[in-house]
């Protein structure tokens, strides 16, 4: 019997994340293991539709698992969601025999997955992150590191902060979601977190600031996330100063928390989800995600996943959720109070423990 599957595209698109290069390692090593050619599509769908591509060998990733950022590189592509740029792109997978893709990015290379799927060309998602904001999964590629790097600089900023008695207002990346925000306020000993899932107390902050400096505390740290928006970690840093006379300083290392060696939490999950890509896509599989849920690697229907997002973040449009079971339903609203769940009972150990 012919085989249905002879070559495979792999693209990394969207935000970069840590952990990427351990997916495109798994994918090239289980395809190849598997019979089938791997090719590498440079920049994202850009490259898929201006046709830069290269075979990729076991050589070609024999040492890419310890790297940051992605060896495929990434862009943002709008020219994706015409039809026009649609049609080219399916003419380079043509071109190059190319019988399905594994797209590694977020939400929007998700959209862009599930639109190829559709017009004939088999897609899977894996998640590439750092902002863990695929509501269908619990963790995503990258998450990890990130989370580590912004501990290694909240703790650096801890030092100075104890020389110099003061608070650090560090603001961190996650886009809209706050979870680098929190686990990382925890692991810092952040006195307050302000993340926008949750209501931010901000008197509150000030009176315990107050009450530790009259015990003697001679430094802090606020964790404030990028979904608060533009100045509000700044404009928070000079409230605290003005309010509790504690010289504060604002702190944000943006996209350094994009890059760096990837942990190893992040390469295996990387590379788990690349292998369960592979096997599910040869086996016939096509537009769904591959999921993390309760420490199982599951696909999702990639319009599932979408759905559950908007859900979650209370953007559903009408006629979003005609097309689902009121089984369905259901399950995405356990899952939308899961993951808000998660927020309240972190923020009540934040606030009981940070000091
Ligand atoms: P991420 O994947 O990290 O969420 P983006 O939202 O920038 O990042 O999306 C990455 C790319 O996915 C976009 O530049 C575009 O090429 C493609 N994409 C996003 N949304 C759509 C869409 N609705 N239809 C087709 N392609 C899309």
């Amino acid at each position: 019997m012919e085989k249905k599957f002879k070559r495979i595209g792999v693209l990394t698109s969207g935000g970069d994340a840590p952990g990427m290069n351990a997916v495109i390692k798994s994918v090239t090593c289980a395809a190849i293991d598997f019979g089938v050619e791997v090719i590498g599509i440079l920049g994202g769908y850009s490259g898929l539709i201006n046709d830069r591509t290269k075979v990729l060998t076991e050589k070609d990733v024999s040492d890419i698992i310890a790297k940051g950022g992605t060896v495929l590189y990434s862009d943002r592509c709008d020219e994706f969601k015409t039809e026009e740029g649609m049609q080219k792109a399916i003419a380079t997978c043509k071109k190059h025999g190319i019988d399905g893709i594994i797209a590694i990015g977020g939400d929007g290379t998700f959209r862009g997955a599930t639109d190829l799927s559709i017009r004939g060309i088999p897609c899977i998602g894996v998640s590439g992150t750092i902002d863990n904001d695929i509501t269908a999964t619990d963790i995503t590629v990258g998450y990890d590191t990130a989370m580590n790097t912004v501990l290694s600089l909240g703790d650096a900023l801890r030092d100075t902060s104890e020389s110099h008695a003061r608070c650090c207002v560090l603001e961190v990346m996650g886009r809209h979601a706050g979870y680098i925000a929190m686990e990382t306020g925890l692991a810092l000993n952040a006195i307050g977190v302000a993340v926008q899932e949750m209501p931010f107390d901000k008197e509150d902050l000030f009176k315990k600031i107050i009450t530790m400096r009259e015990k003697g505390q001679r430094s802090f740290t606020v964790v404030v996330a990028e979904g608060m928006g533009g100045e509000f970690g700044e404009a928070l840093t000079k409230e605290i100063e003005a309010v509790t006379g504690v010289e504060a300083r604002f702190n944000r290392p943006a996209h350094i928390v994009r890059g760096g060696i990837p942990t190893l939490a992040d390469r295996v999950f990387g590379a788990k989800c690349g292998y369960k890509a592979v096997e599910l896509l040869l086996d016939g599989v096509s537009d769904v995600v591959i999921c993390a849920r309760h420490d199982k690697i599951v696909p999702i229907d990639i319009k599932w996943a979408l759905i559950v997002d908007r859900m979650y973040k209370n953007k559903l449009k009408d006629g979003d959720l005609d097309a689902f079971t009121p089984e369905q339903i259901e399950e995405m609203k356990a899952l939308c109070e899961e993951r808000h769940n998660y927020f309240v009972e972190m923020y009540k150990i934040v606030n009981s423990i940070g000091c």
